[in-house]
């Protein structure tokens, strides 16, 4: 066994193998070191190898799933190799040969398909990158193959971090691990990818293009697209991959579809991260902009939002037809309704589809595509009679096309095969439903027969033997056993009950017979059971053979539910929270009336405190080049600058991805481009502090942004001297406004900046308002024109809870530098600035900041239980002096 072991290990090398043996799954060698620390399982040892203990650990089938998934997020491969031949095969062939084995499957993180190591509302993307010499531009292919998902693209290098951001695919291959691709692949996998290197000869180009078409039958690609010699070799790569993967099958999978770059805004990684797109800073999908949108009544309408969310258009008619389909289920309120029931009960059968073509379904798989089926059906019907009050919207209408491909037949094999109740795995057995297949009802019947017999011999022993307790058990290694105590058990062992009964075992407390007539019936249950689970199994292809059959439409049908769920999730969004349908062209508007900033506003909401204030913005730049398309926003540290900078992204964001937004109003001239640099943190696994980080971005923006971006900028030269600060922003804002010219808005705590406007003609200053109220400040959260000259920093802090001499302290500095020429050396700051006691008291204090007085002070330091007569009564005098001071 062991000679077979590292047989099928050196053919696995770079994998875990999973080595099947009964009910488990063990690790040898190496393997079962690496493993038992990732897993915390016990290190055990079998036999010898060359003299020395092998180590080993394992793990049962039924919890590897879990095993799997935490090898696999620890970066881990596993080979699986199961038992291809029944033992007793085996044992035909001599004594000693050892079962059949063979590597069934390579379970990698790009590859998985089982909904237990899957997010349900999230793409797994598996992606190859490809460069061939001479050619500009890098070849990008992507699939998730449990949905069967497939695409192909070329990038800029430049671009390529920005491209994989929007897939985060969960592994890369690629064909050179050393070269300027695999540094840059190597970048992209930190952020939690898998690098697969392959062998350079998996990315020839001709090669990918014979693999292609061999796949889906074809003579030309060209329907597919015009794809590109790297595009070529990036998604053969990937078709090999995934066969080797998958030890030979290939999943049902789309043609490839061809995108353009230009076809989607590009939105870099570190926006994206920063506007909480997919998920919040803190990692989870809660707080994210998708979540805030996310109405969809399946986890394949939720997987194909994230996707349009994360690639919102740049073609304003495409826009405008999924807006089409929006608009059809906002303003059909009944439509909405009934799609929204009939979806909440339909299954996602695009995972289960792709575990059926890879034969790892089981029949609750086959059981979930009968009912979706159903499902589609129903929303047909209903989507046709809305046809009949008006046209439908192209999108949906294309859906509904798809939804009426005649897959009732189908449906009907599959329900009436398949009982009510069925098991995962179809080596269980128990589901083809009574009635369907003569031969199984009657081998069926044949053991229940059987059984029913044994039930009724119990208490005929009973009564034989003089024995109420004794029992008729069944277990899996003795099958049907007849059990009594200890004491009980010597009465059998003699005569005459021992002509009956036949001694197998003896336990602590418990000794076991059988009798003939007994092992008899066993036999008969056992035959009869094996014969129904083989009879069943049949079955089992044969409803797999169908549904492959149908693997088109029931494709095509899957991604019509999706799009139909996308359109009327996104409609019960805009209708619940008064969204509104944006106009989308290809201008330079962007006049957005009454936005809100949807997680913000959701969170207020659940808080129950404060409702969202709505704020305008307007940065259109108008075509007589009147327009002001850069806002420098001011105002104090907490009154909304940043929620007003995210919102306009997010509400471009939404628009472009087909969705109404959350204002009154908006007209968005397409942008292809969103920068946006709002807070970081440091990168000091890359070296980078966060100054360094924030430069970092804001180059890329100064450098990279065009008329068509839209660029926001959060507080630019925070991070380092304030006259170091305040240039690079001056300087900044200059570029963006004389160089750059997009569509801009910059906050800024530099009050100095709204100077500017006086001299760049396209630069409007506005501030966030607030009111000061008993010395307090009041957070209006209204944008309005105009240039804020305070930040209320101190205010704000003491909201958060400074300790109040601190807060008094700063209170008087602060006092002192407004009065003397800022940026004169700090000895000489300090040597203006009085002692503390002195700045303590409210002379020094502007109005509204409570200090508290030294006398109070030293009487809030008092331990009073701790003082001697004596020293009570010297603080007496002491304070006395305080209060006379
Ligand atoms: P800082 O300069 O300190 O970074 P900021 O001006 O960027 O502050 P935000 O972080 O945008 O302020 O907002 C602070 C808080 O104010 C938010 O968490 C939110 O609760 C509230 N807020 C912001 N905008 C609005 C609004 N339009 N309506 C109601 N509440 C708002």
């Amino acid at each position: 066994m062991i000679a077979q072991y590292l047989e099928i290990k050196a053919a696995n090398p770079a994998s875990l193998l999973f080595y099947r043996m009964g009910d488990f799954y063990e690790l040898f060698f190496d393997d079962a070191e690496t493993a038992s620390r990732a897993l915390g399982i016990a290190l055990t040892k079998r036999g010898k190898h060359l003299g020395q203990d092998i180590p080993m650990c394992g793990v049962p089938i039924h919890a590897a799933g879990d095993y799997l998934n935490k090898l696999i997020r620890l970066g881990h491969r596993i080979a699986v190799c199961e038992q291809t031949e029944d033992p007793a095969e085996a044992r035909k062939r001599g004594g000693k040969a050892v079962v059949r084995r063979e590597v069934v499957r390579l379970v990698t993180a790009g590859t998985l398909t089982e909904d237990t190591l899957l997010s349900a509302t999230r793409n797994n993307y598996l992606a190859a990158l490809a460069e061939i010499r001479s050619e500009p531009l890098l070849g990008v292919a992507w699939v998730d193959i449990s949905t069967g998902t497939f695409a192909v693209t070329s990038v800029d290098p430049q671009l390529l971090s920005s491209e994989m951001a929007r897939l985060e695919p969960s592994e890369i291959i690629i064909a050179d691990a050393t070269g300027p691709l695999g540094a840059m692949a190597a970048e992209l996998a930190r952020s939690g990818a898998v690098l697969t290197p392959l062998p350079p000869s998996h990315f020839d180009s001709a090669a990918g293009e014979v693999r292609l078409k061999q796949h889906f039958a074809v003579h030309a690609l060209e329907a597919f697209g015009a794809f590109s010699r790297p595009e070529l070799a990036a998604a053969g790569a990937l078709l090999d991959y995934v066969k080797l993967t998958q030890a030979g099958r290939l999943p049902l999978l789309e043609a490839p579809r061809r995108r353009t770059a230009a076809s989607h805004m590009l939105i870099d990684q570190a926006s994206r991260a920063n506007l909480e797109i997919a998920r919040s800073l803190s990692g989870s999908r809660q707080g994210s902009l998708i979540d805030a949108l996310d109405l969809t009544a399946t986890p394949a309408g939720a997987r194909l939002l994230a996707e349009r969310l994360a690639a919102p258009l740049t073609d304003a008619s495409e826009i405008d037809d999924r807006l089409d389909a929006v608009t059809l289920f906002c303003e059909d309120q009944t439509l909405r309704r009934d799609s929204r029931a009939a979806l909440a009960r339909a299954p996602d059968i695009r995972r289960p589809l792709a575990r059926l073509s890879l034969g790892r379904g089981g029949p609750r798989d086959l059981a979930a595509i009968g009912v979706a089926i159903a499902r589609a059906g129903e929303i047909a019907q209903r989507l046709g009679r809305s046809q009949g009050l008006a046209p439908l919207p192209g999108e949906i209408e294309g859906a509904r096309l798809a939804l009426a491909h005649d897959l009732s037949a189908l449906a009907l094999l599959i329900e009436r095969a398949l009982g009510d109740e069925v098991p995962a795995m179809a080596r269980d057995g128990g589901f083809v439903r009574e009635g369907f297949d003569a031969e199984i009802d009657e081998s069926r019947r044949l053991r229940d027969d059987s059984r029913r017999v044994i039930a009724g011999l119990e208490s005929r022993y009973a009564e034989m033997a003089a024995l109420k307790s004794l029992k008729i058990k069944h277990n899996n290694v003795l099958g049907y056993f007849i059990e009594v105590s200890q004491p009980n058990g010597q009465k059998l062992l003699a005569p005459p009950l021992a002509a009956t009964f036949v001694h197998r075992q003896t336990m602590a407390n418990v000794m076991r017979f059988t009798t003939v007539e007994l092992s008899d019936l066993d036999q008969r249950i056992v035959r009869a059971g094996e014969k129904v689970l083989a009879l069943e199994l049949q079955v089992f292809s044969r409803l797999v053979e169908a549904v492959i059959r149908e693997g088109e439409a029931l494709e095509a049908m899957a991604s019509a539910l999706a799009t139909i769920d996308v359109a009327q999730g996104l409609a019960e969004r805009a209708v619940s929270g008064r969204w509104c349908r944006p106009k989308v062209d290809s201008s330079l508007n962007f006049r957005i009336v009454g936005g809100r900033h949807p997680v913000v506003e959701a969170a207020l909401r659940r808080d129950g405190g404060q409702s969202f204030v709505p704020n305008d913005c307007d940065l259109s730049a108008a075509p007589d080049s009147a327009g002001r398309h850069v806002w420098l926003v001011t105002g104090p540290n907490m009154a909304g600058k940043s929620t007003f900078l995210r919102q306009n992204a997010l509400i471009a964001i939404l628009a472009q991805a087909g969705s109404y937004v959350p204002a009154e109003a908006a007209h968005i001239g397409i942008a292809d481009r969103l920068f946006s640099r709002v807070g970081a943190a440091d990168d000091l696994a890359r070296g980078r502090s966060t100054f360094m980080v924030e430069m970092v971005e804001t180059a890329a923006i100064l450098n990279q942004a065009g008329e068509r971006s839209l660029v926001i900028l959060d507080e630019i030269g925070r991070g380092t001297a304030t006259f170091d600060g305040l240039s690079i922003a001056w300087a900044a804002v200059e570029h963006l406004h004389d160089v750059n010219r997009c569509r801009a808005l910059f906050a800024t705590h530099f009050h100095e900046l709204t100077a500017l406007s006086a001299r760049l003609p396209h630069l409007a200053n506005v501030t966030v308002k607030v009111k000061e109220w008993q010395g307090e400040v009041v957070f209006l959260h209204e944008v309005g024109p105009g240039a804020a000259d305070r930040s209320y920093g101190i205010q704000v802090a003491k909201l958060a809870g400074l300790p109040r001499p601190v807060i008094a302290r700063a209170t008087a500095i602060l006092a002192v530098l407004e009065k003397s020429e800022r940026g004169r050396a700090a000895t000489v700051l300090v040597d203006d600035l009085p002692l503390f006691a002195a700045v303590a008291s409210e002379r020094q204090v502007p109005a509204g900041v409570e200090v508290p007085r030294p006398v109070e002070e030293r009487l809030a330091a008092i331990r009073a239980d701790e003082l001697t007569p004596r020293q009570a009564l010297e603080l007496i005098y002491e304070l006395k002096a305080l209060l006379e001071a």
